[in-house]
């Protein structure tokens, strides 16, 4: 099976357009989210309808739970908490509930899927070093193991010890286990502003990661004409 692994979409309806359209060209079949299909962007509802006629599987991200009152947002930054207010403004039950139906973590098809980190996905940790990576391994109990949550793409690897490697394409190997962050849909932080994801052919073990340019103006639009603070807008042009 070839799976498009989405996540941190954030809200933003024409990245998601863009990555749905190129994961439909290399004939994926099915769709798997990381979280955060809320939260920064103009088009929540948008996001959420688009990912639920796709029957994607997904886990919740800190902003879905965020906006429906699952989580605390005490360390958001008051740009993050006016924009989970103002994405709560926007939900109707049905959006709600499928929200709070999301599970923090699920195993697949011989690999796992979890917002940020797999020893405590309620905690909403990075992993940024392969320190923290290290720790994940020790719970995890697939080869592979998507995450998103930091928004920049990269791949650690154990094989006894833990190293990262520069994100891109790579197949799954022998003993080696790898957590790979597919980066964000909807708002990379990488420095490169395309939207970021990754196809996974569980026949093969091939992991690819796919950039997809879209329309990042009318995508910064939207925000302004939202009220959403412009800085949310701006960083989307220079993928931060
Ligand atoms: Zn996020």
């Amino acid at each position: 099976m070839r799976y498009g692994i989405i996540g941190d979409v954030h809200g933003n309806l024409e990245a998601l357009t863009a990555v749905l359209d190129m994961l439909k060209q290399e004939g994926v079949g099915r769709h798997v989210c990381l979280g955060d299909v809320v939260g920064y962007g103009a088009d929540p509802v948008g996001c959420i309808i688009r990912i639920r006629e796709l029957d994607t599987i997904c886990v919740a991200g800190n902003h879905d739970y965020a906006a429906i009152g699952q989580t605390p947002v005490d360390y958001f930054n008051s740009y993050a908490r006016h924009a989970v207010m103002w994405t709560k403004e926007q939900l109707g039950q049905e959006e709600r509930d499928f929200l709070a139906e999301m599970p923090l973590m699920r195993k697949l098809d011989g690999f796992t899927i979890v917002h940020a980190s797999p020893e405590a996905p309620a905690e909403w940790n990075y992993l940024y070093h392969t320190l923290e990576a290290a720790r994940s391994f020790q719970v995890l109990n697939t080869q592979v193991c998507f995450i998103g949550h930091s928004h920049i793409p990269v791949v650690f690897v154990s094989n006894g010890s833990c190293r990262t490697r520069p994100p891109g394409d790579l197949t799954v190997s022998g003993s080696e286990r790898y957590l790979v962050n597919t980066g964000s849909v909807g708002q990379p932080r990488d420095g490169d502003p395309r939207a970021s994801c990754c196809i996974f052919d569980t026949a093969s073990g091939l992991v690819q990661v796919k950039r997809v340019d879209y329309d990042i103006s009318a995508a910064q639009g939207k925000i302004i004409s939202a009220g959403l603070p412009p800085v949310l807008a701006l960083r989307l042009a220079r993928g931060e």
